[in-house]
C-alpha cells in the first residue's frame, strides 16, 4: 500500500525567495510525526504548501497523497482529499457562525447533506471534550475568541472534520497549561479514533506528554537536518537546536 503522505524534494518560493531547499518527508497511516527547528526555519511553509496556499509556490519537487499526486491540486481538493491545516494564528471571520462554518466544511468534503439534528448531537459531544461552552457553536468564527478559544475551535474542527491528515501549526504556542491540556486531550481523541495521521509543528513537550510520537524531523534553514524518535525532542528541549545547525 502507498503511504499516506510522500513528499519528494519539495522546493517552496515565497515572494520570490525560496524557503524550502529540497525537503522529504514520509508519512504512513496512523503515524504522529513531530517537526521541530528553530523560527524561521520553514515549518509553516512546509505546512502551507503542503495544503496547497498559492501564497506558497512549489517550484521543484513532488507530493503525493494516498499515492495521488495533489502538487498542483487547489486547497479545496486537498481538503476534500482529507488534509487539513490548522493555522498558527487562525482567522476572524465575521458573518459565519463556528457551528455552520464546520457544517458547510463537512459537506462540502463528503459531498453529502449532513442532517442538523446528528450534526448538533456531535459537535456537543465534541464541545465537550475540549471543554468548550456550546454557545461557541452560534457565535461568529473566531470573533472576539480568546487565543486558547481560537485553537479550541481549530482541534473542534479537527474532531469533526476527521481528516485522514492533521498538520498542527504551533497549536499549542501562547497556551496556558490548562489549555494546552485540553487541547493535547482532543488531539489524543482524533489519535486514538481513526487511522488518522498528524503533523505537529511544535516548540514543546507539554502537548505530546499524552500521545504516542513515532518520528521527530528537524527543520532548519529550510532543509531536513535530522529525523529520530520520540526521545529527540527531549534531546532537543535540553540542547536547543546548536547540534544540528553547522551541519
Ligand atoms: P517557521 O514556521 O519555521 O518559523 P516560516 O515558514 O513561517 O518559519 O518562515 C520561513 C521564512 O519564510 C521566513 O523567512 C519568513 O519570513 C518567510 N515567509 C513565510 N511565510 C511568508 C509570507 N506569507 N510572506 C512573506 N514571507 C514569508
Ligand atoms: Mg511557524
Amino acid at each position: 500500500m502507498a503511504d499516506l503522505l510522500n513528499v519528494k524534494n519539495l522546493q517552496v518560493k515565497v515572494e520570490e525567495k525560496e524557503i524550502l531547499h529540497g525537503v522529504d518527508l514520509t508519512v504512513n497511516r496512523g503515524e504522529t510525526h513531530v517537526l521541530m527547528g528553530p523560527n524561521g526555519a520553514g515549518k509553516s511553509t512546509l505546512g502551507n504548501a503542503l495544503m496547497g496556499n498559492p501564497q506558497y509556490q512549489i517550484v521543484g519537487g513532488q507530493i503525493l497523497f494516498n499515492g495521488q499526486d495533489i502538487t498542483t491540486e487547489p486547497t479545496d481538493q486537498r481538503a476534500k482529499l482529507g488534509m487539513f491545516l490548522s493555522f498558527q494564528n487562525p482567522l476572524e471571520v465575521p458573518g459565519i457562525t463556528l457551528g455552520n462554518f464546520i457544517r458547510s466544511a463537512l459537506q462540502q468534503r463528503t459531498g453529502k447533506h449532513i442532517r442538523l439534528w446528528d450534526f448538533k448531537k456531535e459537535m456537543k459531544r465534541a464541545m465537550e471534550v475540549l471543554d468548550m461552552d456550546p454557545s461557541y457553536a452560534d457565535r461568529d468564527l473566531n470573533v472576539g475568541f480568546s487565543g486558547g478559544e481560537k485553537k479550541k475551535a481549530e482541534i473542534l474542527q479537527l474532531l469533526m472534520l476527521k481528516p485522514s491528515l492533521a498538520i498542527l501549526d504551533e497549536t499549542d504556542s501562547g497556551l496556558d497549561v490548562d489549555a494546552v491540556r485540553t487541547v493535547s486531550k482532543g488531539v489524543e481523541e482524533y489519535q486514538k479514533s481513526m487511522d488518522g495521521a498528524l503533523i505537529i509543528i511544535t516548540h514543546s513537550t507539554r502537548i505530546l506528554e499524552s500521545l504516542k510520537v513515532d518520528k521527530t524531523h528537524v527543520l532548519v534553514s529550510g532543509q531536513m537536518k535530522a529525523e529520530g524518535d520520540a526521545s529527540m525532542v527531549d534531546r532537543i528541549n535540553e540542547n536547543g537546536f546548536v547540534d544540528f545547525l553547522n551541519k
